[in-house]
């Protein structure tokens, strides 16, 4: 099977080709909204359920603004995410700051916010008590070591850098009690693009378990239980969506297991997916120009690695249509190349294709999230424009592309 459907009519897809230069970036803001309300609905069980958009999956404001209409908060790392949630209006109780390595300049900042603080350290306690103030609300980032079996984006957690040891928890929590900190929530993030149910399923349980032995240990009653991002999504056309309802019922079955029966309730839960929100409705247009055939048959597109980073940095599929050609035999086989200097720099290799001319528009799928956010400027490559197919079906500048004039502006160089 190789096909995976446009969600444009062929005269959208005829007036985005002729009007817009490639390459460029194309969202769907109807499927966007689709997704953030079948994520919300399939928790629909626990009230409070929030889900925090990982901002750093596609930082566009136009793109958030969306998501902060369909009730999701943002999830930030940094200053720069920290400012795009302020400019569109989000604080409080619906950013959540999950930073490690922090710069005090950055907790700052989201305590200005008002933002849940996860802290990634035990040392960070004393990092915000000497230099700023404990807020009323913290939670901790859990690494469960040994304990819990990684995957391949994000590794196993014991060689991962991230989070709290189990002990540190503890003592964690019964040395903020002691400081005077009213609330407290747990966080883990251990998959991403995990497509199976389960795995979600005992992430659940094991912070559930854990929230039952904070209890006992530091007699600190944790408010919520941040289950992380990392929901997969079927990149492959032959992959199924995550059953988000499986997961749901999963988490419930544990939470009146383990919560509700040890008197814990309520337990906020929360998530803070990125790629499963915006993934799969994002598209980068790019256009066939030049055909090679030496020991293999390439395509060289007008889009390169600097677009789109995860094929050459993961080896990540991204399925691509040929424009006008998409129920044409798929009887060739081409490597799909950009222009940079570096052999990884290929969107497909080997992939069973129809037969490619110059000046055929390709569309390289699911690069709603880490596309266009992941992009660099290494041999002077510049970022592409990124678009907005609204839910009126009009199409939107959200991002200009940039300009050899953006490349060399922070020099101060004559002839430049
Ligand atoms: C990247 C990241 C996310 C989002 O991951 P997805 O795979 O896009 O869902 C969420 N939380 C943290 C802490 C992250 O680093």
């Amino acid at each position: 099977m190789n096909s995976k459907k446009l969600p444009f009519s062929a005269e959208e897809l005829k007036k985005l080709c002729s009007d817009l230069p490639t390459p460029f970036y194309l969202y769907d803001e109807k499927g966007i909204r689709e997704t953030c309300r079948e994520l919300i609905k399939s928790f629909s069980w626990s009230a409070d359920f929030k889900e925090f958009y990982a901002v750093k999956a596609l930082p566009n404001p136009y793109i958030l603004e969306i998501l902060k209409d369909e009730g999701l908060g943002a999830d930030c790392s940094s200053l720069a995410e920290l400012t795009l949630a302020k400019a569109i209006g989000l604080k409080d109780t619906s950013i959540m700051f999950t930073s490690n390595n922090t710069t005090l300049k950055e907790y700052e900042e989201a305590l200005k916010l008002g933002a849940y603080l996860n802290l990634d350290d035990f040392t960070h306690i004393k990092f915000l008590e000497e230099n700023l103030e404990l807020p009323e609300t913290i939670s901790f980032r859990y690494n469960p070591g040994p304990e819990r079996s990684g995957n391949v984006i994000i590794g196993t957690p014991e060689e991962a850098k991230y989070g709290f040891t189990k002990e540190q928890l503890f003592e964690g929590y019964k040395y903020l009690n002691d400081k005077g900190v009213k609330h407290f929530g747990i966080h883990t993030m251990v998959a991403s693009n995990e497509r199976d149910p389960y795995f979600f399923i005992e992430t659940a349980k094991m912070l559930f378990e854990l929230i039952i032995q904070i209890k006992d240990k530091s007699g600190v009653s944790i408010e919520f239980c941040n289950l992380g991002g990392g929901i997969g999504i079927p990149y492959l056309p032959e992959e199924e969506k995550v059953d988000l309802l499986t997961i749901s019922k999963g988490v419930q079955n544990e939470y009146e297991k383990l919560i509700v029966k040890n008197n814990l309730n309520p337990v906020k839960i929360f998530m803070e997916n990125g790629r499963m929100i915006t993934g799969p409705h994002g598209y980068l247009f790019t256009k066939a120009i030049h055909k090679k055939e030496i020991y293999k048959n390439y395509i060289g597109v007008d889009a390169c690695m600097s677009n789109l980073m995860r094929p050459g940095m993961y080896g990540a599929y991204h399925h691509i249509s040929v424009i006008g050609k998409e129920d044409a035999i798929h009887d060739k086989t081409y490597d799909v190349v950009g222009s940079l200097c570096e052999n990884n720099d290929k969107f497909a290799i080997d992939r069973k294709l129809p037969e490619i001319t110059n000046n055929d528009f390709l569309v390289i799928h699911d690069a709603g999230a880490h596309g266009h956010a992941m992009g660099f400027q290494y041999n002077g490559k510049v970022r592409s424009a990124e678009y907005l197919l609204t839910e009126n079906r009009e199409i939107k500048q959200i991002r200009r592309a940039e300009t050899l004039e953006d490349y060399f502006s922070t020099l101060s160089y004559p002839g430049l």
